[in-house]
């Protein structure tokens, strides 16, 4: 261990350092509190000896700047010539861990030692799991709102954040509008080329849908098997329908390699729509719209986006 060896004395300080060097620690010495404080910042040791009383600044005092001046906990020991249970218990509260009397036991000190290095030992082992714990913790959040295939965002972000941008557009008196996409024929491409390639291109298309959106507010999220919403906040239907158009387009020329190195196409249908929301019109209401136009999109041939039409 690095030994931060705090005593006025000069006597004191040669025979601790001697029996610490013996033990094979590594002592740093200081002659006064001050010393002390500026030390532990610069050599960080792993323990502390300290004497009570010393000019400059006293071992309480010292303890607890160090205290106040460090997060990490490392072991003070106070070695003092006061024996009073007052001294004691004044030298705790200040931050010390134990408190040994003067002349020091060498036995007694090295024992004690031992044991505050333990403590140290189960502290950092405890400190690096909650760091792990922590850092788990982040990567588990941001995991519940992804789709574990595409790396979009999945059902249960997509209503989150549905939820509060639909509040924020009828404060604002902003529309809101929704793309509904599915792909055309899925089951046929997944029959024809495998489950693996159907997951690539699952992947792709989600990548091309995300590319096309341009704004940070604008959300792709993967509603099911082969279906993605796209959410546009402050969106007219006019721009929308632009959007959902360049999604087609560019999903249309998507070129998908095969087992056999064969490139193979792939197309979506889409159902836009867009409206200034009003507390009526839940999350249900604006998804069945944007789908019922999809519906029709499928009817209507595929490869191909439609606005949802309430004349219908
Ligand atoms: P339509 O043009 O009418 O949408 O026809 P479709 O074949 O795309 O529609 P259908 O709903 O009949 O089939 C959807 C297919 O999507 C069936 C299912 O196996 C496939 N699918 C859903 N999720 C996944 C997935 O995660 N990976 C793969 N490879 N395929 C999926
Ligand atoms: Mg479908
Ligand atoms: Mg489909």
């Amino acid at each position: 261990m690095k030994i931060l060896l705090v005593d006025d004395s000069i006597t004191e300080r040669h025979i601790l350092t001697a029996y610490l060097t013996k033990l094979g620690h590594t002592p740093i010495i200081a002659e006064n509190g001050l010393e002390a404080v500026k030390l532990f910042e610069t050599e960080k040791p792993d323990l502390v000896l300290m004497d009570v009383i010393m000019p400059e600044m006293d071992g309480y005092q010292a303890a607890r700047k160090i205290r106040e001046e460090n997060t990490t906990w490392i072991p003070i020991i106070f070695l003092s010539g006061r024996v009073d249970p007052e001294d004691i218990a004044e030298g705790i509260a200040a931050g010390g861990d134990d408190y040994l009397t003067k002349p020091v036991n060498l036995k007694i000190l090295q024992a004690k030692m031992v044991a505050m290095q333990r403590i140290a030992k189960m502290r950092k082992k405890l400190v690096s799991v909650t760091e792990e714990l922590e850092t788990a913790n982040v990567e588990l959040k941001k995991l519940v709102n992804i789709d574990g295939l595409t790396g979009i965002a999945n059902r249960r972000y997509l209503d989150k954040y549905l939820t509060v941008e639909i509040s924020r557009a009828i404060r604002n008196h902003h529309p809101i509008a929704i793309i509904m996409c599915d792909v055309d024929h899925f089951k046929k491409f997944n029959d024809e080329n495998g489950h693996i390639v159907g997951d690539d291109c699952l992947k792709s298309i989600a990548k091309t849908l995300d590319n096309v959106c341009q704004r940070k507010s604008d959300l792709v999220a993967r509603y099911g098997g082969e279906e993605f919403a796209v959410v546009l906040p402050n969106t007219s239907i006019d721009d929308a329908k632009l959007v959902a158009e360049t999604m087609r387009k560019k999903v249309e020329s998507i070129e998908i390699t095969d087992d056999s190195n064969n490139k193979k196409k792939i197309t979506i249908s889409l159902g836009v729509y867009s409206d200034n929301p009003n507390h009526t019109e839940s999350i249900e209401i604006l998804l069945a719209k944007a789908d019922s136009a999809l519906y029709n999109a499928k009817k209507d041939g595929r490869n191909k986006s439609l606005v949802f039409d309430n004349t219908l």
